[in-house]
């Protein structure tokens, strides 16, 4: 499979991606984001956010699970699985995730793997030192990472 990298060195630079991946991503596409707590997920997404204009402040969900966000462009649905680490209940994610008009993104996606579609993008947030950030993604379709390059 291949897989793109790249280094940030600020939350601005890691917001920047964000807006790039909305810009490049189809609609209904699923973003796995994996990544230690700090990492930067929830700046990558509020990166999202701002370039399918959505004013809302966009929160860590770690409480509530998951947020939609329905006035911007388009939809955005945000989920946080930290909290399902442990429980097996089935609690109904399904029915959002690739949301066909919109963008699904997944904090710790491991904790609900059997919901995550098999052609999700996975973007892996890793410490580099300092404010450095190595971000790798990788996704099965090509097209999708030639755009992101
Ligand atoms: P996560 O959702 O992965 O737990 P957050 O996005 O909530 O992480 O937090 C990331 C923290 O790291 C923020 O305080 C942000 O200011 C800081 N930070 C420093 N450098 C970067 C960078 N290059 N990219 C993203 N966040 C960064
Ligand atoms: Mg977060």
């Amino acid at each position: 499979m291949k897989q793109i990298e790249l280094l940030t060195s600020s939350e601005a630079e890691t917001k920047q991606f964000g807006r790039k991946l909305a810009k490049n991503l189809p609609n209904g596409s699923v973003i796995a984001l994996v990544g230690d707590l700090g990492a930067g997920k929830t700046t990558l997404v509020r990166g999202v956010a701002e370039a399918l204009n959505i004013k809302e402040v966009v929160q860590s969900p770690t409480f509530n699970i998951m947020k939609i966000y329905l006035k911007g462009d388009k939809p955005l649905i945000h989920i946080d699985a930290y909290r399902l680490a442990d429980i097996d209940t089935d609690i109904g994610l399904d029915e959002y995730i690739g949301y066909e008009t919109g963008l699904t993104m997944i904090e710790w996606p491991m904790y609900i793997e059997r919901l995550i579609p098999k052609d999700a993008i996975y973007v892996e947030i890793k410490h580099s030192g300092g404010d450095n950030r190595l971000i790798t993604v990788n996704c099965n379709n090509e097209k999708i990472l030639e755009a992101l390059e």
